[in-house]
């Protein structure tokens, strides 16, 4: 029996000169973004000056974490306690978290076939007299159709903020994710497109949000030391009326994202190398669904999702357990029993009584997900196909012999 013997969870080194200018400044001493020697930029502020032109941005705050960075946005784009927040039902445990730190009140939309938000039923809510801010995840990676999004969006006046914890590098029709919103979030934490243990970022054009951003995340009166903010005029009043948030990102992890940063877009290509070879392989197997993926949609694919739409509960508890046992651990989103993360809205369940929302329970009952890191090669991503093949082979006889080509 062919067993798969490499580890899902394992990331590529930090590139050497990302190592070497950490050493540095470690020795430097100076490891706080606003303690810079002689006026010289830190590397957190240069840092937040090249992820703005990377995504074509006008600001950027460089923070804590990806969560941080949701939080402080909804606080930035004027949240108050009891706003509810649009948000997909489909999501990982940090948005309805953030969410609820920034004392908003979720109202989850369903989910579509392709894992994406359903827009049909995002119109529906976002029509709602009180629903004016959104927070949409492109959970996964998968982007919904944006242009139709915004569209909505713009037609009932709801601001979006944007969670690219999975589209780092990832565009709709050319335009980078996270710059149609009106902020978009990043993450940086390890099991994300760039690894600096935590991390995040929060990308605007807009002066007031990114001002309120910059104080939020305890920037100390010190607002005038970032490189991608807007003009030192717009603190004048914010300044006074904002709290300080404590939530800064530090020179050390500047210094290992800035040559990552230089390496993204190459990295993504590899991603999508693996993440081709996987999904041509795996379109063979029948028991298996694959989301349509609209040629508008530049995604960075880091992991993989499918379905197995025709079994049962049962059926796929053996699946997994085989898939395990093979050295293939696959996540199930429709699993009673969350292990490992929370992307259910009924584990959540400091938000009361869960909503009633078939079509996303529908969707997750069946729907898996495997990560694809760059530690494995092509030849690795064919070895996990022909293991998920047999298994459903095993388990479900779904081809005569002989019929199958791959
Ligand atoms: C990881 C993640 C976040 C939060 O990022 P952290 O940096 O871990 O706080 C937010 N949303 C999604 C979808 C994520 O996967």
């Amino acid at each position: 029996m062919t067993t798969f013997n490499k580890s899902f969870t394992q990331q590529e080194a930090i590139p050497e000169a990302g190592i070497e200018r950490a050493v540095e400044v470690m020795r430097s001493g100076r490891l706080h973004r606003y303690n810079s020697a002689a006026g010289e930029p830190t590397e957190t502020e240069l840092l937040e000056k090249e992820f703005a032109d990377y995504q074509g941005s006008r600001y950027c705050l460089a923070c804590a974490s990806g969560g941080y960075a949701l939080h402080v946005a909804m606080r930035a784009v004027g949240v108050k306690a009891g706003d509810k927040i649009l948000c997909n039902a489909f999501t990982l445990a940090p948005v309805p978290g953030a969410i609820h730190n920034a004392g908003g009140l979720p109202v989850f939309v369903e989910t579509t076939d392709d894992f994406t938000i359903d827009l049909d039923d995002l119109e529906r809510k976002a029509a709602a007299d009180d629903v004016h801010y959104l927070l949409l995840s492109h959970m996964r990676g998968h982007l919904a159709d944006m242009d139709r999004l915004m569209a909505i969006c713009d037609r009932h006046d709801v601001i979006v903020i944007e969670d690219c914890a999975h589209t780092m590098g990832a565009s709709w029709n050319g335009k980078k994710s996270g710059s149609f919103g009106r902020v978009g979030c990043f993450s940086t934490q390890t099991y994300k497109h760039m690894n600096s243990g935590e991390g995040g970022f929060l990308t605007t054009d807009d002066d007031e949000v990114m001002a309120r951003a910059i104080i939020y995340s305890g920037s100390y009166m010190l607002y005038e030391r970032h490189l991608a903010a807007p003009p030192k005029e717009t603190f004048a009043r914010i300044r006074f009326e904002t709290p300080n948030y404590s939530g800064r990102m530090d020179n050390l992890r500047a210094a290992i994202l800035r040559p990552q940063l230089a390496d993204l877009d190459t990295q993504c290509r590899r991603w999508n190398d693996l993440y081709r070879v996987t999904e041509a392989g795996l379109k063979q197997i029948p028991c298996l669904r694959l989301p349509e993926r609209p040629e508008a949609e530049q995604f960075v694919a880091s992991s993989i999702q499918f379905s197995l739409p025709n079994q049962s509960e049962a059926d796929i508890h053996r699946f997994i357990e085989r898939c395990e046992a093979r050295g293939v651990p696959l996540k199930w989103f429709g699993d009673a029993d969350p292990k490992g993360y929370t992307s259910r809205f009924d584990s959540w369940q400091y938000l009361g009584e869960p909503p009633s929302l078939p079509q996303t329970e529908r969707v997750l009952a069946t729907m898996c997900d495997m990560r694809l890191p760059l530690t494995f090669d092509e030849a690795d991503c064919r070895l996990i196909v022909r293991i998920i093949a047999e298994v459903c082979d095993e388990l479900f006889l779904s081809a005569a012999p002989g019929e199958r080509t791959n």
